[in-house]
């Protein structure tokens, strides 16, 4: 339902994706890992069009986006059926958590304000947080800021859900809340493509797995294998010192 085919990017003169390749079936989880730089936060970012890739051909939900020469409609298309959830959230500082989650909703899909804040309120229970509705983000936990992003990114019905670290900004303490919420979403099939440095986590609820170094995909499988029986010396090395 996502493929990715030969996907380039550069900064000027720094190749950051070199040639980048793979698919995610509808309802698995795949989640990216590597070390620092090697270009996994270019790599979502190009997925939603916030990074523009020179070369390659994203695929979802039967259209057909080709880096090279997209059109305004190919990019619009792709960012309607992707959804971001950042490190840092996000948020809009002078909007509700309710606010913030029916936005696009009111905005871009038009719909009314009262079904949109019934559904803001449904997509708010599903992260556990119907108490804090008309709370502002800046009297919020980072992580249950976090929860309302992700809630935000529900409400777009994206085809797929694009987290870039969703924890390393949170408290130890807050870790687990947000990590529980995106197991819960695994547990429900929503597609997800995870770029994360929690091991554990990434063995316990992906599916698949892809491990990048300098701009390549060095090795990818399934997640069980992958840790259980990753194939090259760098994938080796890189599991023994983050586990
Ligand atoms: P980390 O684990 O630290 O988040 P990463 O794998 O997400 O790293 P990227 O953020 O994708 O790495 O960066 C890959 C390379 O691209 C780095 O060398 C970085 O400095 C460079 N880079 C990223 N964004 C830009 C930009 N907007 N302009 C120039 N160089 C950039
Ligand atoms: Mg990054």
């Amino acid at each position: 339902m996502l493929k990715v085919t030969n996907l380039v990017k550069s900064f000027g003169a720094l190749d950051v994706l070199k040639g980048i390749s793979f698919e995610i079936k509808q309802g698995e989880v795949l989640a990216i890992i590597g070390p620092s730089g090697s270009g996994k936060s270019t790599l979502i970012r190009c997925l939603n069009y916030l990074e523009q890739p020179q070369q390659g051909i994203i695929e979802i939900d039967n259209a057909r986006l080709d880096a090279a020469k997209p059109t305004k409609k190919d990019i619009q298309h792709l960012r309607s059926k992707t959804a971001m959830v950042f490190q840092n959230y996000n948020l809009y500082k002078n909007k509700t958590a309710l606010e913030n989650v029916t936005e696009s909703l009111i905005v871009v899909k038009k719909t009314p304000k009262a079904e949109a804040n019934k559904m803001g309120m449904q997509l708010l229970s599903e992260v556990g947080l119907e108490a804090k509705r008309d709370n502002y983000p800046v009297t919020m936990s980072g992580g249950q800021q976090q929860r309302v992003s992700i809630a935000r990114a529900l409400a777009q019905k994206p085809h797929v859900i694009l987290f870039d670290e969703p924890t390393s900004s949170l408290d130890p303490e807050l870790v687990q809340e947000v990590l529980h919420v995106i197991k819960k979403l695994a547990e429900q099939k929503i597609t997800m493509i995870i770029v994360t440095h929690e091991m554990d986590f990434a063995r316990e609820v992906a599916d698949h797995i892809i491990f990048m170094a300098d701009g390549h995909i060095v090795e990818q499988g399934p997640a069980k294998e992958f840790f259980a029986n990753a194939q090259q010396e760098r994938t080796k090395k890189f599991i023994r010192q983050i586990t």
